[in-house]
């Protein structure tokens, strides 16, 4: 078979300065949620299609809302994720 399924390529904006309401903030896991995989990885930026300018200030507020995350977390996960980063 040639066709071959891959990350389906939709049309690539960075969704940050293509809305201004949306905030790029920690407090927001709902937005964040879409640019990191269920694993918690952050999605690359060529995959998301974000510009270097919303990239960076994205990994920065991931990285933030990990840490807040982090501060809920039972002593035995946090132990468990702090080995893990
Ligand atoms: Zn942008």
């Amino acid at each position: 078979m040639a066709f071959k399924k891959k990350f389906t390529p939709k049309k690539k904006f960075c969704r940050f300065c293509a809305n201004k309401n949306l905030p790029v903030d920690y407090k927001r896991p709902d937005i964040l949620k879409d640019f990191v995989t269920d694993r918690g990885k952050i999605i690359a930026r060529r995959i998301t299609g974000t510009c270097a300018k919303c990239q960076r200030k994205l990994t920065l507020e991931i990285k933030r809302a990990r840490q807040m995350a982090m501060l809920y977390y039972t002593a035995t996960h946090s132990a468990d994720l702090l080995k893990k980063m």
